[in-house]
This record gives C-alpha cells, structure tokens and sequence, in this order.
C-alpha cells in the first residue's frame, strides 16, 4: 500500500501558511522537520489536561504525567529495539546525548594518550565534545577520511585503530552530504579490537529503521524535533554495563538515591542521568512523534524519500554549472550544491523571497567545508510532506536566481 502525500500534508498545518504572500515550500527538515497536529495537540493535551512534575507529586496529575512519560520510554525502546528500557536516557537532544557520553565516559575512562577516532563528515555536536574531552585528558582525536564522492574511507579504520584507542563517534547519516555510513561494518571492526562505538543518529533515525541490538552499538543519540517531534527532547542510547558504570553527568534531583552533607548515592538506570525536572512536555510529544512515524510505516517513508531524493538529484543536475556535494551509492534526502559561481547565502536569500525554505552555510560542519575547500554550500532535504511538484518550482526558482546572479 502506497501512502497518500495529500492526506499527510493535512496533518501540518504550517504547510498552509504563506511567506511574502507566495505558499511556503519546506526544504530544511534536516534542520528542524515539520510537526503533524498528532504531536501538536498531544503536547497542547500535556498543558490542558494533566499537566503535573512527574515521579515528584502523589497527586492524581503527576501520576498521570509519570505514566505518560514512562510510557514513551518504552515506546523509544520498542521504537530502537533496545533491549531494556533502562538504557534509554531522555536528554534534550543528540548535542546533549554526546556531551554526557564526552563526560561521562571520557571521565571515567579515557586517559592520557588514548584515542578517539571520528570522521572527517562529522557535525560540530560530534567533534567539538570530542576535541574538548581530548584537551582534557591529553587524548588524541583521529579522523577517518572520506573520497570525493562522499563516502567515509572505512578500510582506513585498519591503520587508525591502534591499542590505544577506545571510542570511535560517527554518524549514521551526513547532515550535509546526506551519506548513509556503514555504521554495521565500522562497529564489526572497531569491537574486533575492543573500541566501543557511538552513533550519531540525528540525521538517520527518521529515514533507517534502527535497531540497535542488531547494530551493537555501544551508545546512539537522536532529536526528537528531526524527526517530526518537538523541540528540546532527544535519546541516548546506552548499553547498561557502560551506563552503569559510568558517573553521573548533570546533578540534583531524582538521579539521587541518597543526598547529606556528607555525601550523595545515586539514583538507578535511567534516573542516574535525568537529573531535574524532566521535559516531560516534550518527551510525550516525542511519543506522538513515535506514533505517527510508525503508523506511516519507516519503510514507507524512507521508499517515498528516495523517490524524492532521485527526482531532485536528475532535475537539479539539469542546471548548467550545477555542482552537488554528496553522491555516494547509498543517500538520505540531503542534497547539498553550488551552481557556478553563487554565494549560497545570494541563492538562499532569493529562493526565500520566492517562498523556500532551504539552509545555507556551513550547515555545523566546517572541516567538511575545509574538505572541499568551499564556505559553504545551499542544502535542501526533504520529509514524509514534500512533493516533487514542489521539486519541480524549487528548480524553476533555481534557474530564474541563476538568470539574475549567474
Ligand atoms: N548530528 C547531526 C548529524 C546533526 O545534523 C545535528 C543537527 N543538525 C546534530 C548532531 C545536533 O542535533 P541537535 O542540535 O538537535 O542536538
């Protein structure tokens, strides 16, 4: 059964809205993607009918903000295939997820002179926590290369890996090139030599199905707003013997067990690293988020991407002095590219007078740019509600910027 793109637009409503009186055509959703009103009136439900601090009060609305929220708990479990339901860790999005493995782990088991490797298509959120932890604890960052077309140079994990090193961090999907990384094979090799792993997954989780017992990754980390969710909630995934015995990395309330002057204990997995009051707003609506991905169907959605993803990549290729950054054999709905001699930010501002959204710039991921020696580049990706109707104007909008600048 094919899924009807029509009847899923109806459920963003924001689609309706216009920009400069033209219709607003959505090409950032790696960014930030849109979100359906199944998610938008499940947070509004949170504030109107039972809104209450979870695992604090014994009143009547706690328990129920408590249930909802341990609730989707599972649902992200179920969603990743995690094999407990204390390796999932509510954060409040991939950054926050790589700074607690950064911390946490690096405090307890990185020292001087190890290495952690990661790739040269990294975004900023999975090398600057890197590159801090190694100033640290006089750490050394390795980076695996990538070929022109984008691709990550895997085989050179080979001469990289030595027995110093103990944590490779990689992404699962490029936010810029838009590479599926074959995060399978690099977790083979890096457990071959005892190296633990970490996926960066927030460009991935919306269009793969994942699952990580498959993957073995030691730890995985996701934002819920990329994948049609709400702002400020995201998931570390962690194997509960690395969990367990990593420190706490935010403290104060409930990831205590114990707390007097003259110390604290800790509270158990998952509690241990949500420390605070947790964005339980947020995370039910991650849920909802969970729910209508899963109703489509991921299989559905990353088919109906793909389709996109070609028909983009043949009409923008028709475009004199078209140059696309990212054509390795296995892509996400990401493409980035340069036509002639363009700024980025000249074709971005003019494709916004014309009513797109697409991101320009460096897109968080300066060494990438360094790689390819340009500043910057104009990215356009596309969900579950784009059209190639909307391809089709986008191009159209191309050429008539390219007729005024080029
Ligand atoms: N990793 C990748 C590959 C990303 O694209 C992003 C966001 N653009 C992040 C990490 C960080 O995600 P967030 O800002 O939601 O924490």
């Amino acid at each position: 059964m094919s899924i009807d793109i029509q009847t899923i637009r109806k459920d963003f409503p924001i689609l309706e809205k216009q920009v400069y009186g033209k219709p607003y055509i959505y090409f950032d959703s790696a960014a930030t993607t849109l979100r359906p009103v199944q998610v938008l009136n499940a947070v509004t439900k949170i504030y109107t009918e039972f809104n209450g601090n979870p695992h604090r009060g014994s009143h009547y609305m706690s328990n129920q903000t408590t249930l909802a929220y341990e609730n989707v708990r599972d649902k992200v479990q179920k969603f990743i295939n995690a094999p407990t339901r204390e390796e999932i860790i509510f954060t409040k999005g991939a950054t926050e997820g790589i700074n607690l493995v950064a911390y946490s782990f690096g405090d307890a088991f990185i020292t001087e002179g190890d290495e952690i490797i990661i790739s040269e298509m990294e975004h900023h959120a999975n090398i600057v926590p890197w590159q801090l932890l190694a100033q640290r604890k006089k750490a050394i960052l390795k980076v695996l290369p990538i070929i022109d077309k984008g691709e990550l140079i895997v085989s050179e994990l080979d001469n990289l890996i030595t027995p110093k090193t103990k944590l490779i961090a990689i992404n699962m999907v490029s936010n810029v090139l838009g590479t599926v990384n074959p995060i399978q094979d690099i977790i083979e090799k890096a457990h071959a030599k005892n190296v633990k792993v970490l996926i960066d997954a927030a460009q991935g989780i919306q269009h793969i199905k994942t699952d990580v017992q498959k993957l073995d990754c030691d730890f995985l980390v996701f934002s819920g707003h990329k994948m049609y969710g709400p702002t400020g909630v995201g998931c570390l995934y962690g194997k509960k013997e690395l969990l367990d015995a990593m420190p706490p990395f935010l403290s104060g309330g409930e990831m205590i067990d114990k707390v007097s002057f003259k110390g604290t204990t800790f509270n158990k997995l998952p509690y241990k690293f949500e420390a605070g009051t947790p964005n339980f707003t947020e995370v039910i609506g991650l849920g909802a988020a969970i729910d209508y991905v899963n109703n489509i169907g991921l299989d559905k959605i990353a088919a109906y991407e793909h389709e996109l993803l070609e028909y983009a990549s043949l009409k923008l290729k028709q475009i004199d002095g078209m140059r696309i950054f990212g054509e390795a054999i296995s892509k996400a709905s990401v493409i980035s590219f340069l036509v002639g001699s363009i700024h980025p930010y000249d074709m971005g501002m003019f494709l916004d007078k014309m009513g797109f959204a697409v991101r320009t710039g460096h897109h968080c991921a300066e060494p990438l740019m360094d790689r390819y020696r340009i500043s910057g580049t104009v990215r356009i990706s596309l969900a579950i509600y784009n059209t190639k109707e909307e391809i089709d104007q986008l191009v159209d909008a191309i050429k008539k910027t390219v007729a005024i600048l080029g």
